[in-house]
């Protein structure tokens, strides 16, 4: 047997995709999705408003302080956090496990609390995860992103810059970085993480 068939689908490693925030996460994550549509992004839900263009259940499941609740506490959430002091943010749990089980390569695009959350649930979950850092290419680029994306308020922006600084912090924590120099550089850069991680015949 060839190494690839003796890799069962459910024994294959859940991608754990973060990084500081406005580091462009979302972007690398959009164009590996658009070059290469065999992955699969976990759709989060979300508290926070729905931004002009985004699609319920496409960008995010968008719900209520209360919907959001009774998920969490049915236990729904592989992970949830409170994201900039604001809205929180959760991973649903199942299509999670399905995906993977299907072996399809599986990405999920959290901020550091909850690539922390999954690593102190993965064994109990017997989840295998490999975690990959976004880090941008220097902390003035960082900030440069974060005051050109004008969605935020300034004071907004204050606040996510402060988080910034603190998350550039936790890259030790895993176990591939991948500089966000630019977009398809990166993306390509990720795709071969995940031809390596789940042995996918180019
Ligand atoms: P935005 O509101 O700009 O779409 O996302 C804000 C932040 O929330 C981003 O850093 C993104 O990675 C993070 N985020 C999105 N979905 C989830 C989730 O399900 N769990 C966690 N922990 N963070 C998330």
């Amino acid at each position: 047997p060839t190494a690839q068939s003796t890799v069962t689908p459910a024994a294959r490693r859940l991608i754990v995709l973060s990084g500081p925030t406005a580091v462009g996460k979302g972007t690398v994550e959009k164009q590996l999705l658009a070059a290469h549509p065999q992955v699969w992004i976990s759709v989060s839900a979300t508290t926070r408003h729905p931004r002009p263009g985004e699609i319920n259940g496409v960008n995010y499941w968008f719900m209520t302080d209360d919907e959001f609740e009774a998920k969490e506490r049915s236990g729904e959430f592989l992970e949830t956090a409170v994201v900039h002091g604001m809205a929180h943010y959760g991973t649903p749990l199942q299509p999670v496990q399905d995906h993977l089980a299907q072996g399809v390569p599986t990405i999920l695009e959290i901020d550091l609390q909850g690539a922390r959350r999954v690593r102190q649930r993965a064994a109990e979950l017997g989840l295998d995860v490999l975690y990959v850092f976004i880090a941008p290419p220097t902390f003035d680029d960082l900030a440069r992103r974060l005051a050109s994306r004008g969605t935020e308020t300034a004071e907004q922006r204050a606040r996510r810059l402060e988080t910034a600084k603190t998350e550039l912090a936790a890259e030790s924590e895993f176990d591939v970085v991948i500089v966000n120099d630019t977009v398809e550089r990166a993306a390509e850069e990720l795709w071969h993480v995940i031809v390596a991680e789940y042995g996918i015949d180019r």
